[in-house]
């Protein structure tokens, strides 16, 4: 099975948008309302098992665990009495359900932070079987048939399974989640390998010696979003110029949001080109962001430039994998050994071991190559001088010759390739 997103960008009739919007709005306080409950839930269970705060403690009625299912059934339940709920699209609040339960999931697997209370609802989701593009027309329930810009056509073989409605700043957008039913083997190691490690000064850097640094365009435009952020501190809350602002504000940040996915994808393309096996650190960008990388990583947005690089890879055949980020920065990638921290000052790395001097970034980048090459190849990626090399094969020789047996070819081949 192959899933794909396209995104295309709707041009709703007044009366379509006056469906979105109240859809969105519905949405929304399905959401807040939903993880109210579920906050209620956490609250009352805050207490110590043996003792109560002197301050206050939180008392309420005993209740079940409001998960997906749960809710879900009580938002049926809840339409029967209530026109606004009534009103809205039933599968859009279903699936706003299901987001929120997704949030929470996050929260316990990948360490995202609580599911907020929202003050806008960007975006619902539909499923249906009965989607369908006639034209420049997106036939769909709810909206019925909405025009789109076509800026591109589903290829053959794709069925549209779900139907994301976003509003952004710049108007309304059609995410279309597509499926086809075939097979694709995922792309097997193979070919030249790069390893990349990324950084704060240099965006990445690769084990071929490619460096490039953190785009320039993202630094002017955030400049611009910061003096326009001061002057809307100085307007009326509210007032006609404030709203203005606001509006500026959002499409500026918009984008830098398309020109930052843009730029992702470009470099990704760049990088896979003519490469049979990219790796990468295994970072967790939640934590990372939380700490001393804050606002640069955020910026240039590396978890998103690593899942658009995943996706390239897997478009243009190529074999993608994460390694260990340990000490990448540390060892020497000729020899192997531990040189010790460096300070964020000293660009070069040089082993007092083997004597070999490289670029930190790229000696970092080729440390995660051949850990790479290990982890997928299995081959031993330490370089060792002939005269080591030329010893074993001698003892083994001497072994096979002693012990009669047939000379062990694999590590044979082994240890010869490099
Ligand atoms: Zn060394």
């Amino acid at each position: 099975m192959l899933n794909r997103t396209y995104t295309y960008k709707l041009q709703p009739s007044k009366k379509q948008i006056e469906i979105i919007d109240h859809n969105l709005a519905v949405c929304k306080s399905v959401w807040n309302h939903a993880l109210y409950k579920r906050k209620l839930w956490y609250n009352s269970r805050k207490c110590d098992i043996n003792k109560c705060s002197l301050i206050s403690e939180y008392v309420v009625k005993p209740f079940e665990y409001p998960n997906y299912h749960t809710q879900s059934a009580e938002l049926t339940q809840a339409k029967k009495t209530n026109p606004y709920l009534k009103s809205g699209n039933a599968q859009a609040m279903q699936q706003t359900l299901r987001k929120l339960d997704r949030a929470f999931n996050d929260m316990a697997r990948k360490g995202m932070g609580f599911p907020r209370y929202k003050k806008k609802m960007k975006s619902f989701n539909l499923l249906s079987n009965k989607f369908e593009i006639n034209g420049n027309h997106l036939k769909m329930p709810l909206l019925k048939n909405v025009k789109l810009r076509k800026s591109r056509d589903i290829p053959d073989g794709f069925k549209i399974k779900q139907v994301q409605i976003i509003k952004k700043a710049s108007g309304y957008y059609a995410n279309l989640m597509i499926e086809a039913q075939v097979d694709i083997p995922s792309p097997l190691p193979d070919g030249h390998a790069v390893g990349i490690d990324v950084g704060i000064k240099n965006m990445l850097s690769t084990s071929d010696g490619l460096i490039i640094q953190r785009p320039s365009f993202l630094d002017k435009a955030l400049r611009k979003i910061k003096l326009l952020q001061r002057k809307l501190k100085k307007k009326r809350i509210g007032s006609s110029k404030w709203n203005k602002l606001q509006k500026k504000i959002a499409l500026l940040n918009e984008a830098v949001a398309n020109r930052r996915k843009d730029y992702h994808f470009k470099q990704a393309h760049k990088l896979c080109n003519e490469v049979g096996m990219i790796f990468v650190e295994d970072i967790n960008f939640v934590s990372w962001s939380k700490g001393i990388f804050c606002k640069q990583s955020l910026d240039m947005g590396l978890g998103q430039f690593f899942e658009i690089l995943e996706y390239v890879c897997f478009d243009t055949d190529t074999f993608f994998a994460k390694v260990n980020k340990d000490f990448t920065s540390q060892i020497c990638p000729n020899c192997g050994t531990h040189t010790g921290k460096k300070e964020l000052n000293v660009r070069i790395h040089f082993c007092p071991e083997c004597g070999y001097e490289q670029d930190r970034d790229i000696a970092a980048a080729e440390v995660v190559r051949n850990r790479g090459l290990n982890a997928a190849v299995g081959a031993p990626v330490v370089k060792r001088t002939s005269a080591v090399l030329d010893s074993r094969l001698q003892a083994l020789e001497m072994n096979s010759r002693d012990s009669g047996s047939a000379f062990p070819h694999s590590l044979f081949v082994q240890e010869t390739a490099l």
